[in-house]
């Protein structure tokens, strides 16, 4: 338990420092990443000890066993390799991610998604910012994959981290593109729209692995070098900091 935190915790640490680096080298635009940091580490650190205590409580108690009961597959599809579970649970979890931030962003569930969308510097750990509420209902989606393909918990765990990884890659403030990938894979400048106030941007660009559910669903807006540095992020009043930290 305490090695695989010591590697994990590491291997996030590695990976920041890396985006950094790479920040530094090709900006999408430019931001000042010290401007909020303060306000960021304290409430990543309250949202992650509200959401640690609730996944282990709630998420990987009874609802994982609930699921491992009633929405695992057929033997013939558990016993296929775990590689090939894995991807599958992945593009489902994937397109359960895409519906379920299109939910957030209508009423009611607009309160639980607000405060991710107050960031103004857009950079690799500022995407952390995000409510609790926010937090546990991204992950079901991917849970309830994992728990449809008998994933193991250890690669659970595994998985938890990368898709930690990946929050870092899309809200980077990377100028760089896949090519034709674009239209299969969400880049740092597609995951950027999403935070656009531009009236072209709104509601689009919900996915968060894969961005071909948002060209199949009609939701894409391809990025711009003008939409990559217009306003984003709503001002969140202080008197609203505790609420919206908690998504409710
Ligand atoms: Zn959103
Ligand atoms: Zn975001």
């Amino acid at each position: 338990m305490v090695p695989s935190l010591l590697i994990s915790g590491s291997l996030v640490l590695a990976t920041g420092g890396l985006f950094h680096l790479l920040e530094n080298q090709r900006p999408l635009e430019d931001i000042d990443r010290t401007k909020h940091l303060k306000f960021d580490i304290i409430v990543v650190v309250i949202s992650a000890l509200m959401v640690a205590g609730l996944t282990v409580w709630l998420l990987d108690g009874f609802v994982r066993t609930w699921l491992l009961n009633n929405v695992q597959l057929f033997d013939s599809i558990v016993s296929q390799p775990l590689w090939l579970r894995i991807s599958l649970a992945l593009v489902i979890g994937d397109l359960g991610y895409y519906l379920a931030h299109r939910l957030m962003h209508t009423s009611p569930l607009w309160r639980t998604h607000v405060f991710h969308h107050s960031i103004q510097e857009i950079y690799w750990f500022s995407g952390l910012r995000s409510s609790a509420m926010n937090s546990l209902i991204i992950r079901l989606p991917y849970l309830v994959a994992m728990c449809m393909f008998a994933i193991p918990a250890s690669a659970v765990a595994s998985i938890a981290v990368a898709l930690g990884l990946v929050n870092f890659w899309v809200h980077s403030n990377l100028n760089i593109s896949m090519g034709p990938l674009n239209y299969l894979f969400i880049t740092p400048p597609f995951h950027r729209v999403h935070h656009s106030m531009a009236e072209i941007a709104i509601d689009r660009n919900f996915g968060n692995i894969l961005s071909c559910w948002d060209y199949l669903f009609r939701t894409a807006v391809d990025p711009s070098a003008e939409l990559n540095v217009s306003e984003k992020g709503f001002e969140v009043e202080s008197n609203q900091v505790i609420r919206q930290l908690v998504g409710l």
